[in-house]
């Protein structure tokens, strides 16, 4: 689409860049929806992250995205927080205000919640125990995202255990619900009686090894939710499918954390479905 003057202007910001789906995403919505817009996206380094935050809304961008290693750094750079980004203490959304303030918001946890929703309308969090593998800035989000759908009792186990108490302790700030840290050599035995095992790791990304997880004690009509999407189909995804277990991939979370940001610069709310994927799914291969 040819762009006017007045189109409606946000960014991504990362570094690198180049790999970030988003701008491909937002272009496609732009497209979709015929707004006359664009997301831009843009190689920052450190050092400029603090100048463009300043310059980018005065020269007209309603918002943009940030992506690694900035989302803690832009935490600091905003003037507000949503309650999530408060929470996490990470920010991967920016929402320029009318009087020009900047909104920080943190639509990990909310992304992954609206595709297993989305995924599963009959998986209720609040039904019994998740078990989160993982204790990177991800994982913080998705757990924190269970534990506010009501999960009651979360179990976390992470390689580097000491991580998993970090994140356990940050977690027991916030919530009540029980909150166990496992070992990780224990992770097989810790899927007994869970409703949802969500998998945070980098394992099972294209070049990392996969993750090693006997499924034998998961319930059979338990959940396998993996927020890795490169592969689309990891290798726990293919075996929990292979079991009857029903799955979620990790390409979803990635669409719906970008939809509230869509709904602030395109002005409307973005279609998430099959159509979106195939864009998606197209630039991945
Ligand atoms: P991160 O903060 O760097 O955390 C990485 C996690 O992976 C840590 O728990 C780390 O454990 C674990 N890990 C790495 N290598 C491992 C290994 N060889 N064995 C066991 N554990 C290992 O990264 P992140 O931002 O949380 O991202 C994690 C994954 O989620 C990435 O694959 C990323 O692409 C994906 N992701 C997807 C979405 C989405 O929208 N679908 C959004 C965000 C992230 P240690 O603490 O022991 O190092």
């Amino acid at each position: 689409m040819l762009l006017s003057g007045h189109a409606r202007l946000a960014a991504v910001l990362g570094d690198p860049i180049g790999h970030s789906l988003s701008p491909r995403l937002h272009g496609y919505w732009f497209e979709r929806h015929r707004i006359d817009g664009t997301c831009v996206p843009l190689h920052v380094r450190q050092a400029e992250l603090e100048p463009c935050f300043r310059i980018l809304g005065r020269i007209g961008f309603r918002g943009w995205n940030v992506t690694l290693p900035h989302k803690e750094h832009a935490f600091a750079l905003v003037d507000r927080h949503d309650e999530a980004a408060r929470r996490i203490g990470a920010v991967n959304t920016v929402l320029v205000q009318k009087d020009g303030s900047l909104l920080g918001r943190n639509t990990d946890g909310f992304g992954f919640l609206a595709h297993l929703r989305a995924s599963l309308p009959d998986h209720d969090p609040a039904c019994g125990p998740a078990l989160v593998l993982g204790a990177g800035g991800a994982a913080r989000a998705v757990a924190a995202a269970l534990l506010e759908a009501g999960c009651p009792h979360l179990r976390i186990t992470n390689r580097t255990e000491s991580r998993a108490r970090d994140l356990a302790a940050w977690l027991g700030h916030h919530f009540a619900a029980t909150i166990e840290v496992v070992p990780w050599r224990d992770r097989a035995a810790a899927l007994e009686s869970v409703r949802l095992c969500v998998q945070t790791t980098r394992l099972g990304m294209r070049g990392e090894p996969p993750l090693e997880l006997d499924l034998a004690l998961l319930p059979e009509d338990a959940a396998v939710a993996d927020i890795v999407y490169v592969p689309l189909e990891t290798d726990l995804l293919r075996r929990a499918r292979a079991a009857g277990h029903p799955v979620v991939d990790g390409l979803g979370m990635l669409i719906w954390q970008a939809v509230p940001g869509f709904r602030h610069w395109g002005g409307c709310e973005p279609a998430v479905d099959e159509r979106v994927r195939a864009c998606l799914l197209e630039a991945l291969s």
